[in-house]
């Protein structure tokens, strides 16, 4: 049902410097950036609007008997090309966690491109649709020559005795996925800390909430940096006109809600370019403000 969109946009094409990056590399006239598939979830409407009321949903103009019982949710990841470098944000959802996900294979090679020339994996958190694609069906990692950078605070989380403990019974799968994926990784993983370069030009943000040490990244691209959000705004439109919701998605959904709106208050005040995972439209878009919240404004309608 969704098709697949790319986006290509050379660094010539881009227009209007706005002024970040001095603390961090400026990225090579040859960046690119481009947006890859790996199909989308299914998941039950009830459990995505949990908590978030019928009046509040028809404030925002959400009709919620229209919406059905269950929801599709693309999975777009990005891929940017800086130099020598192929950096790839999240690794997808592989094949054993839902028949509608793990579509990157397809993508890639419609794409034209080698999983082993992938040359880092930046992975904003290690749910099961942005980690489990590490491993195929051999149990092999099929980026074969990628170095992985994971932050922190979530290597240490996921490893943790509490996110066992903690996880309800039907998520504990989330633990152990990631607890294999990050062992099939480990030789060739790199930590970071929220605030440093992960690499050239890509800065990590602290943005947790989603997951304890979920992050987002700014690459400083030669003159329109762009934001990879991952799973910190995950919901067209709702996130965006009320992003003080709690989500049932959310681990932590109080700091969640605060790193949400922080992020969109950054995103349009800086109309800084972004990706969302989950987003609608190829991902791709910018945030304006409308009322007392935002909206999304995606580059493809
Ligand atoms: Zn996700």
């Amino acid at each position: 049902m969704l098709t697949r969109r790319r986006f290509t946009i050379g660094a010539a094409a881009l227009a209007g410097s706005l002024g970040l990056g001095s603390r961090f590399g400026a990225s090579a006239a040859s960046d690119a950036l481009t947006t890859l598939s790996d199909g989308h979830l299914e998941m039950p409407t009830d459990f995505v609007l949990r908590g978030i009321s019928a009046e509040v949903l028809q404030e925002i103009g959400v009709d919620r008997g229209a919406l059905g019982t269950t929801l599709a949710s693309p999975c777009i990841l990005t891929l940017h090309r800086s130099g020598d470098r192929l950096v790839l944000f999240d690794a997808g959802a592989g094949t054993n966690f839902m028949p509608s996900a793990g579509k990157l294979p397809e993508s890639l090679d419609a794409a034209g491109i080698d999983p082993a020339a992938v040359t880092d994996v930046i992975f904003t958190h290690a749910h099961p649709d942005h980690i489990w694609g590490v491993l195929d069906d051999f149990d092999e990692v099929p980026f074969a020559n990628a170095a992985f950078h994971v932050c922190q605070t979530e290597w240490d989380y996921w490893r943790s005795d509490a996110a066992l403990s903690e996880m309800p019974e039907d998520r504990q799968v989330f633990v152990i996925g990631a607890r294999s994926r990050f062992d099939a990784i480990e030789e060739r993983s790199t930590l970071f800390k929220p605030g440093t370069e992960v690499i050239s030009g890509i800065e990590a943000v602290a943005a947790f909430g989603h997951t304890p040490g979920h992050c987002a990244f700014v690459l400083h691209g030669a003159d329109a940096p762009v934001m990879v959000v991952g799973d910190a705004i995950i919901n067209d439109p709702i996130s965006f006109a009320r992003p003080d919701l709690a989500w049932a998605a959310d681990q932590d959904p109080e700091t969640a809600a605060r790193t949400r709106t922080a992020l969109l208050d950054r995103l349009a005040s800086e109309k800084l370019r972004f990706v969302g995972f989950h987003l609608p439209n190829g991902g791709l878009g910018r945030v304006e403000t409308a009322g007392a919240g935002f909206r999304f404004v995606p580059e493809s309608a």
